[in-house]
């Protein structure tokens, strides 16, 4: 095992600041509460006050099924009306693809007025987002307890952080990363899961065997650290990461919007309050900027998947414009493969072709990026749901999900083994 590239991550914090670090957040979050969505005080800002707390109307996650393109427009609109106040959890993309937003307690009435004026029928996908954030904390706490009691790592609950070789330098490389969006818990704990797989199964597994005596794996776990320490300690819901500049107001960029191709194109944003913020310039933010430095300094990188969530999804470049790219017959039928050996294990359908085509046009982001620097084989990922529970996914699916996604990206690798450039 090396270390994660941390070059350039941060100058300023060795490994024991940041568990400092880390540990100092947990201690501010038990001191001012974790913020909740129920428009509501936490009980944890207000030990005193009597149980059970007084009912309020909660936040909401809404799902629109827009009919045109004039629907998603109104949409559209709504994030420009409200900034902030609406957290698009699926953006307003196409008609075939439904809209699911997260409206706080005191902009409920005001933005179903809005979609009921214009005609655009809603359903509401989550009733009470913080029902299900209690639910996921109380796992997390009975999960913590017994893993004290029996000194075991439980693969199965999220937690609040490498590599593999089996000898060489330089050798021919994959990149996965995951939690570049820090909401996305099940991409880190998807992520934890297949490092533990690749390592149990090396010697054992006879295609990842292959794979390893050829080549290395790379696994960024956390690859948006100070965002994923405040999706603990503050906001469950934070997706960019913390950064501030002197003089804007608003906090964090988007890390997949911040890659230098296409860069301040179309489906990313130059208004810093926004969600899909792309920052003052490309690689600004010293999380890409690590991983730009370490994988153009390798110089080997034949395969790179981002792993995100929510959708359903597997998807290859572009983003930044519906242009295939050169060798997209082939990577579209090792995504239908992918996507065949995932459904296999637990009857999941995912969806997949390329970015533009399949989600939206974002501009700025990893797989392009890579797909740019000669790493022809970039894979972007949407894990489970489709939006029942969106990133609040409850840790019983954890395994189930890491199970089938790694099909998919034992799939991925072997096809890059056995074409090698
Ligand atoms: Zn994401």
């Amino acid at each position: 095992m090396r270390g994660t590239p941390r070059g350039r991550m941060d100058p300023w914090l060795s490994p024991v600041d940041r568990r400092l670090l880390l540990v100092f957040s947990f201690i501010l979050a038990a001191a001012l509460g974790q913020m909740n969505f129920t428009g509501r005080p936490s009980r944890n800002s207000f030990p005193w006050l009597p149980l059970p707390l007084p009912c309020f109307s909660r936040d909401q996650v809404l799902r629109i099924l827009a009919k045109d393109e004039k629907e998603l427009s109104l949409l559209r609109d709504l994030e420009g009306l409200k900034p902030q106040k609406v957290d698009f959890w699926r953006v307003p993309a196409r008609p075939s693809l439904p809209v699911d937003m997260r409206v706080p307690f005191s902009e409920l009435k005001d933005v179903k007025a809005y979609l009921e004026s214009h005609g655009l029928a809603y359903s509401i996908m989550i009733k009470d987002i913080q029902v299900l954030l209690d639910e996921e904390r109380e796992a997390m706490a009975k999960s913590r307890r017994l893993e004290r009691s029996t000194s075991s790592f439980s693969f199965s609950s999220y937690h609040t952080l490498d590599e593999f070789s089996t000898g060489g330098s330089q050798r021919p490389a994959i990149w996965i990363d995951t939690g570049i969006h820090s909401r996305e818990w099940i991409t880190h704990a998807t992520g934890l899961w297949t490092a533990k797989e690749i390592v149990s199964e090396y010697g054992k597994d006879h295609i990842l065997t292959d794979i390893l005596k050829a080549m290395d794996i790379f696994i960024e776990l956390v690859t948006n650290p100070d965002g994923f320490a405040f999706t603990h300690s503050m906001n469950r819901l934070w997706r960019k990461n913390k950064s501030t500049r002197p003089g804007v107001f608003c906090v964090g960029v988007d890390l997949n919007r911040n890659w230098k191709s296409g860069f301040g194109g179309n489906g990313s944003n130059d208004n810093p309050c926004s969600e899909t913020y792309r920052g003052p310039s490309p690689q600004s933010e010293p999380e890409v900027a690590a991983i730009v430095d370490f994988i153009s300094t390798h110089g080997n990188f034949k395969a790179l998947i981002s792993i995100h969530s929510y959708s359903q999804m597997l998807m290859y470049p572009y983003g930044r414009s519906l242009e295939p790219v050169l060798n997209q017959i082939e990577l579209y039928s090792l995504a239908k493969d992918a996507v065949k050996a995932l459904y296999e294990v637990h009857g999941i359908k995912y969806i997949f072709g390329s970015i533009s085509t399949t989600l939206y046009v974002a501009s700025g982001i990893t797989v392009d990026w890579a797909y740019d620097n000669g790493i022809k084989y970039a894979f972007s990922f949407e894990l489970r749901d489709t939006g029942r529970y969106g990133f609040l996914l409850p840790a019983t699916q954890i395994i189930p999900t890491a199970q089938e996604t790694w099909m998919a990206i034992r799939t991925i690798m072997e096809h890059v083994l056995n074409h090698p450039y």
